[in-house]
């Protein structure tokens, strides 16, 4: 679904909840945030809220289609606000029972001991009643956009389109869709991004820290959820991504160190932003020069503007580095990331403009607070 169909779906949950229950209202945002498919998120338990080693939420949910149970979803604060907001209320509604035996999502007859979900038929066609009474979902060119086209399911459709927009590695968006082959994975997308998703994967597998050392192709051990968190967790920054968490929290835009992203362990960079990371080289040399020359400056003026030489070192080696890593592919398969680094900066600079700092990744209500 188009983004602003989500937004004018997200503007009208008020309206949703006014014409049934607040745990079929939940249920909608629920799968809004997180993709899961309508029976996985009717059927949570009471108890599907934990924290990763760092303290981040992470939902736990049974993929019932493929028979995997407890499976792990890195999620936003928000979200898990609104899992802890119902788990009080349904504490409250069933104070008797043990959580263990409760759902987060009960339905609201013949259910006096708060085993029963809410039903994902009744869902459905809850949701239809919904959409068919809001006004016309009028596109930013001006169409109308097919109501036929707003069901629940489709919200995880919305989910995989938008982490593949934000250039989310494949294998990352495969777990994070619970699938075990991509290419079921890439069924969720459109196909004209198919493109552009195999030339991030390729640059993606040619990551590195501000150090200049290969990070990517490392990752193999770490905890799923950590992993995914690690992918979608970040921001784009001048030359390369971000995690620091309050400046991703942020949108990019709380760096508290102005930016020195080559002397910040929070930064990473791959082949894609080698250009990006000369020409800031160049500049820094240039005003370095220029600055030199400059007489109608005072001192102090003059040294608080100078590039450092601690950051122009840095920054030399790291393109030292990264040229060095091309350097050992065969001929082939350099020419294959140049190609793939063409595209992938291509649509940098159409979607996103460079050096500007890019929306962090993927909630879809940016209007809610973090
Ligand atoms: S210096 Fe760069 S990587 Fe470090 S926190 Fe700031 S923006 Fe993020």
């Amino acid at each position: 679904m188009p983004p602003e169909v989500m937004r004018q779906l997200c503007a009208h949950l008020d309206t949703f909840e006014a014409m049934t229950c607040h745990e079929i209202r939940l249920s909608v945002e629920l799968l809004m945030d997180t993709g899961r498919r309508p029976e996985e998120i009717c059927r949570l338990d009471l108890n599907c809220l934990t924290r990763d080693s760092q303290g981040k939420p992470v939902l736990l949910y049974d993929n019932w289609k493929e028979q995997r149970l407890r499976r792990q979803l890195p999620i936003h604060e928000p979200t898990a606000k609104l899992i802890i907001d119902q788990q009080r209320g349904v504490r409250e509604r069933f104070p008797d029972p043990p959580p263990s035996q409760l759902v987060l999502l009960p339905g609201q007859v013949l259910n006096l001991r708060g085993d029963r979900s809410i039903d994902s038929n009744h869902l459905s066609a809850m949701h239809r009643e919904w959409v068919e009474s809001l006004p016309d979902f009028v596109l930013d060119d001006g169409t109308v956009f097919d109501k036929e086209k707003i069901f629940p399911y489709a919200y995880r459709h919305s989910f995989a389109q938008r982490h593949a927009d934000a250039g989310v590695p494949i294998d990352v968006l495969a777990e994070l869709m619970d699938h075990d082959n991509y290419q079921t994975t890439k069924t969720y997308f459109r196909v004209k991004e198919v493109r552009l998703r195999e030339a991030v994967e390729r640059v993606t597998n040619m990551q590195f820290d501000r150090h200049g050392t290969r990070i990517w192709g490392a990752i193999t051990t770490v905890l799923d959820a950590e992993r995914t968190r690690r992918a979608v967790g970040a921001v784009v920054v001048p030359f390369g991504t971000c995690s620091e968490p309050s400046n991703v929290a942020a949108g990019g835009g709380a760096c508290p160190l102005r930016f020195r992203c080559v002397g910040c362990d929070h930064f990473s960079t791959d082949v894609s932003y080698l250009p990006d990371l000369r020409s800031y080289l160049d500049d820094l040399l240039r005003q370095r020069e220029r600055l030199r020359s400059m007489s109608e400056a005072e001192d102090w003026a003059r040294a608080e503007a100078m590039p450092s030489e601690a950051e122009i070192t840095r920054i030399r080696r790291l393109i030292q580095r990264v040229t060095e890593d091309v350097e050992t592919l065969t001929e082939a398969e350099r020419a294959e990331i140049n190609r793939a680094a063409q595209v992938v900066r291509q649509t940098r600079q159409n979607f996103l403009g460079m050096p500007r700092i890019r929306q962090p990744l993927p909630d879809l209500r940016p209007e809610r607070p973090a």
